[in-house]
């Protein structure tokens, strides 16, 4: 495997009609990544696809947003997550972006994602972290380090994790790195500046790729489908941003995705 898109949705309808090309060319571009759940359902199908791959995982979840709308049902998780492919518990976490959302909302999503915390312990695997804050602050990000730096206090290093993503600030970048939770980026730092100080400041060994796709497609693409082959141009925005060799990146990226999936090197 020479890239890994740490967070894709593959299993979505968008990838109904094409899928099985799609995944063989991921194959033939040495492209692997975690199939990553928002709900029991997505989670399942998630599961369903990586099962005979050597090169896909899986991660089950709730995602914030569906939280009013979906019961979390703890035990119907852990199913999945007995399963050795499931290497991450989520995504999972504090989403105040939507403007939609009632006051209420805010303390069933923290309560929901205690429970994410509860059973990525009991699991001994990380959480795959979704957090947006409301535009032109960092209000999530805040509440997810609170309730990140309380959890480590209670669970120390069964607690694990990466923050996908992410779209805060240094400030941020550094309260998450000394927890030793990962950031992981997507293309659109093909086509932002957005983001390249805090790609500058956090190091090279806890920055993860992913593509979100299909969402967030890179420069040439944007609005477009996105598919886990444009992992490539994350790797090399990095390496343009830290000036350093696009194939170290490369290959340190690997080494982040199996320590903090445990994703057997055999794979990568
Ligand atoms: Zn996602």
């Amino acid at each position: 495997m020479k890239y890994f898109d740490a967070h894709c949705h593959v299993q979505f309808p968008e990838f109904e009609e094409d899928r099985v090309a799609l995944l063989s060319s991921m194959e033939e571009a040495e492209v692997g990544g975690i199939v990553v759940g928002v709900d029991h359902d997505s989670s399942q199908r998630a599961l369903d696809l990586v099962k005979d791959s050597s090169t896909l995982f899986a991660a089950a979840g709730l995602h914030p947003n569906y939280t009013q709308t979906k019961e979390f049902e703890v035990d119907a998780f852990r199913e999945l997550l007995k399963d050795p492919k499931m290497v991450a518990v989520g995504e999972c976490g504090l989403d105040y972006f939507r403007p939609e959302d009632v006051a209420g909302a805010v303390g069933l999503q923290r309560e929901v994602f205690l429970k994410h915390i509860e059973l990525a312990t009991e699991f001994q695997k990380p959480l795959m972290i979704h957090s947006r804050p409301s535009k032109g602050t960092q209000d999530a990000y805040r509440d997810l380090i609170d309730m990140l730096k309380s959890a480590k206090q209670e669970y120390g290093d069964a607690l694990s994790g990466n923050v996908h993503f992410f779209v805060g600030g240094i400030d941020e970048a550094r309260a998450l790195l000394e927890l030793d939770f990962t950031l992981s980026y997507t293309a659109v730092l093909t086509f932002t500046h957005d983001y390249d100080e805090v790609v500058q400041f956090a190091p090279l060994s806890h920055l993860i790729t992913e593509t979100d796709s299909p969402y967030a497609a890179p420069a040439p693409n944007r609005g477009k489908r996105n598919d886990p082959r444009a992992v490539a141009s994350v790797v090399e925005a990095i390496a343009r941003l830290k000036s350093e060799d696009l194939e170290k990146v490369r290959v340190d990226i690997l080494q982040n995705v199996h320590r903090v999936f445990k994703i057997p090197s055999v794979s990568l």
